[in-house]
């Protein structure tokens, strides 16, 4: 079989790390299997790059900073195909534009658009291990090197999954899968054997960083089976994947909560009672190229004026305050507000669906933790609620406990960055 393994950066953090991961992959090797391993940097590698070019340069031009970031995954791929070989089997390693991942031009955030393999079929035909440099492509127009967002090499995994026809695709980290919740949040948090794709996607983008949003989006799409799993251990991970509506319903309602704080909450105070204000508001948001998230709306009070309130990424925080002062007579609301000391627990599982009452047990559950709510979303499989920033380690807690998660065991965390 054809498997496709990925491991991220603490499972290569140094040289013994590196020859401990060769020696697995020799294994899968050795049972027959076709090889190709992506490969995340070294440790906090990417982090260190970033904080020399910030010494270096102030405002570094994005496409020199992805010249220098990719440095770093070309780094560890180079080094465990040495130690591949030094146990005797060949093993060759790829850029992301050698093994035929092809991108948008936009530096820093580049999307894949295309596959081709060709170099990594035929070394694969050669018997060879294949290792290939993660969270990098080439651009189609600028012929220039891209990075795909940080936590990328996860999508770099899954696409080349998807375009080499692998039977599965494996994501090695320091944790031992997907958790009903932070295990160091709640140390009864439990491993959750399989999850489906779309509950995935929604832990995902809701603050669990187990997984890089984009590669959850892609193995939906392509139908790839996914993996997750420590590369510290033997056991058994995560697997995520296609869950039938039949299957799904021997599964716990609830399956798991995220947590997220690197939100900030914005209030529009004052806005006329007309058509097409809310429309101006975030007409002007997104002139600016920010995205939002939740948004709340309130019923006109007696004055003809209504508050919009909505949350942000923080990095994007003061992009939008500006945008929306600078359009404040022209939409004629009163003031905005900005809060960054905010954080999001969400509450996701298939089962909500078809069972009444989640989001009652959920209300009740905060309600007896003493947490005040600040704004309420939800999609069909999830419930999210913003909290004050110190209440999200209780609201995970309670939310937690309520949908009868909790075990009797530790989870075992080994290093617990999860990369
Ligand atoms: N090394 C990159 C990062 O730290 C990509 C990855 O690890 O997936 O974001
Ligand atoms: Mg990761």
């Amino acid at each position: 079989m054809r498997v496709v393994q990925k491991f991220g950066g603490s499972s290569v953090a140094d040289a013994a790390s590196i020859k401990r991961v060769a020696q697995r992959i020799v294994d899968a090797q050795a049972q027959g299997n076709e090889v190709v391993v992506i490969v995340s940097a070294m440790g906090d590698t990417t982090d260190e790059l970033l904080d020399l070019a910030q010494q270096v340069s102030p405002q570094p031009r994005p496409r020199e900073l992805d010249m220098l970031l990719t440095a770093g995954e070309r780094m560890s791929a180079a080094l465990l195909a040495m130690a591949i070989n030094d146990l005797g089997y060949t093993a060759r390693s790829f850029t992301g534009s050698q093994a035929g991942v092809i991108t948008t031009e936009k530096h820093g955030d580049a999307r894949i658009i295309d596959i081709t393999p060709g170099r990594i079929e035929t070394a694969l035909g050669e018997g060879d291990v294949v290792i290939v440099a993660g969270f990098q492509g080439v651009s189609q127009t600028t012929k220039d090197v891209t990075t795909l967002g940080r936590g990328a090499s996860d999508t770099t995994a899954v696409a080349l999954a998807a375009a080499l026809g692998a039977g599965y695709c494996e994501i090695y980290s320091d944790v031992d899968g997907v958790f009903t919740a932070d295990p160091r949040i709640v140390p009864g948090a439990q491993r959750i054997p399989e999850i489906s794709y779309d509950e995935m996607l929604e832990l995902a983008a809701n603050g669990a960083k187990i997984l890089h949003l984009r590669c959850v989006e892609y193995a939906r799409r392509e139908n790839v089976e996914v993996h997750v799993r420590s590369s510290f251990s033997t056991k058994p991970g995560t697997w995520v994947k296609h869950i039938s509506e039949e299957e799904s319903v021997e599964n716990p309602i609830i399956t798991g909560i995220a947590h997220d704080r690197s939100e900030a909450k914005v209030t529009v105070v004052g806005v006329p009672d007309r058509v097409g204000a809310a429309a101006d508001v975030f007409d002007t948001v997104a002139a600016v190229g920010v995205n939002i998230d939740m948004i709340v709306q309130n019923v006109s009070v007696a004055d003809n004026t209504t508050a919009i309130s909505f949350t942000l990424p923080q990095a994007d925080g003061p992009r939008a305050i500006a945008a929306l002062e600078a359009a404040r007579e022209r939409i004629g609301f009163t003031s905005t507000e900005y809060d960054d000391h905010v954080g999001k627990v969400s509450v996701v599982g298939v089962g909500m669906r078809s069972h009444p009452g989640v989001s009652a047990t959920c209300f009740r559950a905060l309600a007896a933790a003493d947490i005040n709510i600040a704004m309420i979303s939800t999609s069909e499989i999830r419930i999210s609620v913003v909290v004050d920033v110190d209440d999200v380690d209780a609201a995970v807690r309670a939310c937690h406990t309520a949908f009868g998660l909790d075990s009797e065991g530790q989870a075992v965390v080994y290093a617990g960055t999860g990369r």
